[in-house]
């Protein structure tokens, strides 16, 4: 899907590697302390109602901007094959109402470890539904095209709610086979949302964001989340300062209808998901959409703004 004639080929971006990788500026491998919420090998208990698996420690391709770019290495504990633990310990937890599995990528091959995981936990009632996050429907699209596997996520779906969340940066990656894909898993029920980092390179002009919102919503995805790029190691120059995508966002929306504005900009700050609301005057204004502390969820407060920005941290308290 490369144009390597040209030099800016965002799917290029993507997944080549940059000389900027080297920059030091950024040198947490797990800036939003996932680890921390570790609570079983394989399953981060972070949030009371939302439970989180590393299914596996392998991706469709790696995307160089990657926040969990630690579960690739070779000391990575963060994921095991064994997730009977993780299992009871989500029988166990009933405060727990979803579960997002994730990796890695759950979906890489297909395989029935997948579809017999997830079935273990629809048979679990507390659960109200399964997400299951994704990027194969831009990396290969024939996981779900060729062999039984949308087969066997329909009777699971069937018992209990499945969502993908997908993970589309540029809308250079919905090619034909993933709207072939998409329309398949839409076929069954399946909801499929979108979730993108904004990315240096990649997605961080209006155009491209209308571009992809539009093509989105035209093949039945929901546009959920842009994701202020982590500071993970590696990342730096990926990223763009907070004030920057501010405006970005802004001149974009001023070219989608109402119904497509419902997508939320946030940080996932180790103190929790933090919606990035808008800049005024020399103030920055932020809301928790979830807090790891739960008096903090929907909590609004303000910050010193500071035009180069990139994290919470780079702007002062008042
Ligand atoms: S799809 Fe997600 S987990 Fe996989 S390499 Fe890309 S950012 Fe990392």
């Amino acid at each position: 899907m490369i144009d390597f004639s040209n030099p800016n080929d965002p799917i290029k971006n993507i997944i080549i590697p940059r000389v900027e990788e080297l920059d030091e500026t950024y040198n947490d491998l797990d800036p939003s302390g996932e680890h921390n919420y570790m609570v079983v090998p394989g399953l981060e208990h972070k949030y009371e109602d939302t439970a989180l698996v590393l299914f596996n420690n392998v991706c469709g391709g790696y995307c160089r901007f990657c926040f969990r770019k630690r579960l690739f290495l070779d000391d990575n504990d963060d994921t095991i094959n064994d997730l009977s633990e993780a299992l009871e310990y989500l029988k166990e937890h009933k405060e727990i109402k979803n579960c997002l599995v994730t990796g890695g990528d759950p979906f890489i091959t297909g395989s029935k470890k997948i579809t017999n995981f997830l079935e273990e936990l629809s048979k679990i009632e507390h659960l109200q539904f399964i997400r299951i996050g994704s990027k194969m429907l831009a990396f290969n699209p024939f996981v779900f095209l060729e062999g039984d596997l949308v087969e066997r996520l329909a009777k699971i779906h069937q018992k209990k709610k499945l969502k993908i969340m997908a993970h589309f940066n540029h809308p250079n990656e919905i090619t034909k086979d993933t709207i072939k894909a998409i329309e398949k898993i839409r076929k069954i029920g399946i909801m499929i949302y979108n979730q993108t980092p904004i990315i240096k390179g990649v997605n961080d002009n209006a155009k491209t964001i209308v571009e992809l919102i539009s093509k989105l919503i035209e093949v039945d995805v929901i546009p959920y989340y842009f994701f202020q790029m982590r500071p993970t190691a590696g990342n730096y120059g990926y990223s763009v300062a907070i004030n920057k995508v501010l405006n970005i966002l802004q001149e974009a929306f001023k070219e989608l209808p109402g119904v497509f504005k419902n997508i939320k900009y946030t940080m996932s700050h180790v103190t929790g998901k933090i919606e990035i609301i808008g800049v005024v005057e020399d103030k920055i204004i932020f809301k928790y959409h979830r807090a790891a502390k739960k008096e903090d969820t929907n909590k609004v407060f303000m910050r010193k703004n500071n035009p180069t920005g990139r994290w919470l941290e780079e702007f002062e308290e008042i």
